[in-house]
């Protein structure tokens, strides 16, 4: 038995340490995140486009409703719910319970993608008015918001149901705020169906990129042909967006579905916060005309490149490393025990920075923005977000995997003194 699972396992009294500035962070989030999210969308739509600008743009009420924004939006995840259910692609285990069971968790979210991208397309042939999203854009959001509470508040009423093995170690304070928002229950499910691992990559995710193509095609019916900065756009986020369903595995054993709760801060994140703000470049795009030069251009496609190969190649050496440290790919990287039993790479892209993955990321979030040009600071607003996120995550992945292995992360860490960026950070 390990040490550290063992001292986990034999804490019964609730959990008293708070992250994302305990119960103020809890009641301020809510409310001041989804207000951000319909600011931004009216930005991004405004001539202006500025986030400075004061007063701020305030949408009227027939702005913010419309009667399609319910239908579309609960019928895209009953589409998603649907797709999760049928008999595709294998069957995965998650990393091993509190309680030493597994879960089992369908792969075919990249099913899931390619069928409702069929879909799309089908629809688009017969017609139907895709670069409506543009002018639906903000009542789809409040409808996501409206959904998030309702779903959050279902999650923690039912969380009191559940055996105190299946509660998140973080989410079980006592404090109704702090754990409606940070989460109670580990994996909620309904029967076989996990609402975490469903909401997770699906229907935000693949509806980011649904609403950037209503967007380009906004554009071609505004000035005749998508420019080459909403068709870059497009593109790299789509790739992205793919790869993570491709690689769905890999999902199960991130902090999010292993240590998070399923509370407000997932369920946001994953239905409202990723689809409407990661794409706002296509949305600015549309409002924002940008010539891009083919030099220009072929330099984006190159840091956008060079962000996927680092991203890619380290969060895949990581987990073949995971998964089986004896494989040829990874069996000669130089690796530090530690007390858990389990090994840290202290080579290869995980000898370069503790975070080889979050710097990849990060390029390539730089180079959604860069087809947006310099005139505004709102297409940058993923990038720096973005930054400001994974520099938070790294500090909380930090503080679990030093709880983990003590001595042997301090090692690593005088081994790979750079969290993030070589040199800098
Ligand atoms: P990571 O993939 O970075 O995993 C962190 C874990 O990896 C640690 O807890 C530890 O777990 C293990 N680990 C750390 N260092 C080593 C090492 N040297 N050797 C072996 N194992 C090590 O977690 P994330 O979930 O944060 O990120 C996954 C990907 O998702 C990243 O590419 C990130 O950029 C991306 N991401 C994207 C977001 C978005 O909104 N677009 C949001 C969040 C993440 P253990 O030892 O227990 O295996």
């Amino acid at each position: 038995m390990r040490p550290n699972s063992q001292a986990l396992k034999h804490r019964s009294s609730p959990d008293t340490e708070r992250e994302f500035g305990g119960t103020l962070g809890a009641i301020c989030i809510p409310i001041f995140l989804p207000l951000t999210v319909l600011f931004l969308i009216c930005v991004s739509q405004c001539p202006d486009a500025s986030v400075l600008q004061w007063p701020p743009p305030l949408p009227s009420t027939d702005q913010l409703w419309d009667h399609l924004a319910p239908v579309l939006l609960l019928g895209w995840i009953a589409l998603h719910a649907l797709l999760y259910l049928m008999p595709l692609g294998k069957v995965s285990e998650g990393l091993a319970l509190r309680d030493g069971t597994r879960l089992k968790y369908p792969i075919n979210g990249f099913h899931g993608l390619c069928i409702s991208g069929g879909l799309l397309m089908l629809l688009l042939g017969l017609g139907a008015p895709l670069g409506h999203l543009f002018e639906l854009l903000l009542p789809l959001a409040v409808c996501a918001i409206a959904v998030s509470f309702l779903f959050s508040i279902y999650l923690y009423i039912r969380s009191f149901w559940a055996p105190s093995h299946a509660l998140a170690l973080g989410g079980n304070t006592g404090n109704p705020l702090y754990d409606f928002f940070i989460g109670r229950e580990l994996n909620p499910r309904i029967g076989k169906f996990d609402l975490k691992y469903f909401c997770e990559l699906r229907p935000g995710l693949i509806g980011w990129v649904v609403i950037n193509l209503g967007m380009l095609v906004k554009e071609a019916e505004l000035r005749g042909s998508p420019s080459l900065a909403m068709i870059l756009v497009n593109s790299f986020q789509l790739l992205y967006v793919a790869d993570a369903l491709w690689n769905e595995e890999a999902v199960l054993t991130t902090m999010d579905i292993v240590h998070d709760g399923f509370g407000f801060m997932l369920v946001f994140g994953d239905l409202a916060w990723v689809p409407f703000t990661y794409g706002l470049q296509a949305v600015f795009l549309v409002v924002h005309p940008q010539a891009l030069t083919a030099l220009k251009a072929a330099a984006i496609i190159a840091l956008n490149g060079l962000g996927y190969y680092i991203f890619r190649k380290s969060n895949s050496q990581k987990n073949q490393f995971r998964r089986d440290p004896t494989h040829p790919s990874v069996a000669r990287l130089e690796t530090i025990a530690t007390a858990t039993g389990k090994r840290l790479l202290v080579s290869g892209w995980w000898g370069l920075v503790r975070h080889p993955n979050y710097l990849g990321d990060l390029l390539m979030a730089l180079a959604w923005s860069l087809p947006c040009g310099f005139s505004h600071l709102l297409p940058y607003f993923y990038v720096i977000y973005f930054t400001v996120l994974l520099i938070h995550r790294e500090d909380r992945d930090e503080r679990q995997c030093r709880a983990k292995y003590g001595v042997a992360w301090d090692t690593y860490c005088r081994r790979v003194p750079y969290r993030i960026f070589p040199y800098i950070y």
